[in-house]
């Protein structure tokens, strides 16, 4: 990629359809980087981590919108609940519970998106199809967590037609559950798509691209 993280960040945002929302992948980049993103415009950003998310929200601008990307453990809910923007990674109906629980007592909504397993890899986190249906038929339970997606993770290959096929098949998920009425849950974000895959993950449907090396440059 080009030569600094502004002229990467106006490359992607200019090949991007409009109606594609960039979350800017800063986990392991310095507060100097995500400053420099910031001050080309860029508000979305994403951690994989809860205490680095922590640190970089109270070093930064207020208005900046923080995306959890990463694995979501319960007894960390609480920390973040006060400001996040989105979860994009709630792996099950424990951590939606846990979420409800911690946004009742702030007062706050929080907005969810539910992580499906589309990877052949084991390591990957997220749910099959069967377990996200059985907390969608829980989501009446809910009064401050708010479902407004999906998220997932392509197999991590050069093999685009693999990649390729694991989207068409969380886009086809996604369409057949904005066809439904389920209580709190509204299709509206569908994450998918990184550095590597995200012209394929556009193509597929995606409308949420979560973008770190492509910007910040090679992570250490
Ligand atoms: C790190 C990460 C990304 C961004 O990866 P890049 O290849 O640097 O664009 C996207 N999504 C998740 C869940 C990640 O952990």
């Amino acid at each position: 990629m080009g030569l600094n993280i502004a002229d990467n960040l106006k490359t992607i945002l200019h090949s991007l359809p409009e109606k594609v929302t960039l979350v800017a992948v800063s986990k392991t980049y310095p507060i100097e980087a995500i400053l420099e993103a910031y001050n080309a415009g860029q508000r979305h950003f994403g951690e994989n981590k809860v205490q680095e998310m922590i640190v970089k929200h109270e070093d930064l601008p207020k208005d900046i919108q923080w995306h959890l990307i990463g694995h979501l453990q319960k007894n960390k809910v609480k920390y973040i609940v006060p400001f996040i923007h989105l979860i994009h990674s709630v792996d099950s109906f424990d951590l939606l519970l846990e979420i409800e629980k911690r946004a009742s007592n702030a007062g706050r909504i929080i907005n969810c998106l539910l992580q499906v397993h589309i990877a052949k890899e084991e390591s990957k986190f997220g749910m099959d199809e069967k377990e996200l249906n059985e907390v969608l038929e829980k989501m009446h339970l809910m009064k401050h967590t708010h479902v407004k997606g999906l998220m997932g993770m392509a197999t991590n290959t050069d093999d685009l037609q693999v990649v390729k096929q694991e989207f068409i098949e969380l886009k086809s998920l996604f369409d057949q559950l904005s066809g439904k009425e389920i209580p709190n849950t509204s299709m509206e974000t569908l994450s998918m798509g990184m550095s590597g895959d995200y012209q394929l993950a556009i193509e597929c449907g995606s409308n949420c691209v979560r973008i770190g090396s492509s910007i910040f440059g090679k992570r250490k």
